[in-house]
């Protein structure tokens, strides 16, 4: 049999997002212009959310944001301790401190009662991450931020399209910021998405996001605008492109269709491990829906007789490439010794890590991938089980 080879992830696409983009490049508007404009409104029409600004990142956009609501220097932002760095480290850039709390185990969530124990005077924001696409407990979180005059912003890099009691991610709540990198569910290369409901929030982005210009590049350049700007603050340099946005156009429009191939691979995934008590799968509450962007598993380490990366390497010598979501941001050097963070505070999270696998999850894996996925994994934990 011929060597497996499934990477963790691969991008999708076809004919239309090379269209797309040589249109771009031919059509010489390579920078932000019409198709971000485009890319943006079918953004909002496809979530209903009211306002959506693009940017060139999810680390930008969520910048903008915080910027936007006034975070400044000995402020406070409540962030789960299993996220990557971007979450905590925009935080930083204020001076400002990112307060890191445990999450669920049986999720990889924002747990509700850390953030109620995490919240002082000085806590402004609250940043909850939709674990792999499931989404938080955003009710609690939103009556808790409410009640302490706090706002949210969600960090929904993992769950385009995700639903919470039937409303999609975006679609409500304060801010919401979504990630276009390249392995996520809708990928541009870079890219980054603003939705909001708040005009105010949504104006002052959309100025910074451009060097605090008072009219963004496409109103100068075009007939109806003019030669003249103002600059109303030291802004960023955070927009998107074009050639970025024709893919997300693209891309766009296969979202659903993409989405139910993700949806199959769990599915799959689900039926072989359901019977094992050598792994479990995250708790799926029932009020909401995942959009599969990771399919983590936890391993039973009281059953087998390996650990985590012994396994990860198995399945990389079997022709499987998986990850780890995430190595818990206090046990970075960085965020370890300036916040003074000791992993004994954080039981949940230091569970999950020791037991997290992220399997290959991406459209366009062969049912025989899935197979394969699956079975190498049951056949290396029956091998190590004690
Ligand atoms: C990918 C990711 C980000 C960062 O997104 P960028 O677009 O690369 O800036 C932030 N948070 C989470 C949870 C992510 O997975």
């Amino acid at each position: 049999m011929a060597q497996k080879n499934i990477p963790f992830h691969k991008a999708y696409f076809d004919t239309e997002e090379i269209k797309e983009v040589s249109d771009s490049l031919v059509s010489g508007w390579w920078t932000m212009g019409p198709k971000t404009k485009e890319f943006e409104k079918q953004f909002s029409e496809y979530l209903g959310a009211k306002y959506c600004v693009s940017s060139n990142s999810w680390t930008s956009s969520a910048h903008l944001v915080l910027e936007a609501m006034g975070i400044s220097e000995g402020d406070e932002v409540i962030v789960p301790s299993v996220t990557f760095t971007a979450t905590a480290e925009i935080v930083c850039y204020f001076k400002a401190k990112p307060v890191i709390v445990d999450i669920e185990r049986e999720t990889g969530n924002i747990q509700v009662n850390a953030i109620e124990k995490a919240i002082s005077k000085r806590t402004k924001a609250i940043i909850p991450v939709h674990y792999g696409g499931q989404p938080c407990d955003m009710d609690e979180i939103a009556e808790l931020a409410s009640h302490h005059n706090i706002r949210i912003l969600e960090d929904a890099a993992h769950s385009l399209p995700s639903y919470y009691k039937g409303k999609k991610i975006g679609s409500f709540g304060d801010v919401v910021c979504f990630s276009f990198y390249a392995t996520k569910t809708l990928a541009t290369g870079e890219g980054g998405m603003i939705c909001t409901s708040d005009e105010e929030i949504a104006k002052r982005a959309t100025i910074m996001r451009l060097h605090g210009m008072s009219r963004d590049a496409w109103n100068r350049y075009t007939a109806q605008g003019s030669w003249f700007y103002e600059i109303v603050a030291p802004g960023f340099k955070y927009n998107m492109t074009d050639i970025n946005a024709a893919l997300g156009l693209a891309q766009l429009k296969k979202l659903d269709s993409m989405n139910s191939l993700r949806k199959t691979i769990a599915q799959k995934y689900i039926q072989a491990f359901n019977e094992s008590n050598l792994l479990t799968l995250p708790l799926q509450k029932s009020d909401r829906e995942t959009c599969w962007h990771l399919f983590p598993i936890l391993l039973n380490l009281e059953a087998i007789n390996i650990d985590r990366s012994r396994f990860i390497n198995e399945m990389k010598d079997a022709g499987i490439v998986c990850s780890v979501h995430f190595i818990p941001l206090y046990r970075h050097p960085y965020y370890k010794t300036t916040f003074g963070l000791d992993a004994k505070d954080f039981a949940n999270s230091e569970f999950f890590y020791e037991r997290e696998v992220s399997l290959p999850i991406w459209p366009g894996m062969s049912d025989e991938d899935i197979d394969f996925v699956a079975d190498t994994t049951l056949s290396i934990l029956e091998r190590a089980k004690k």
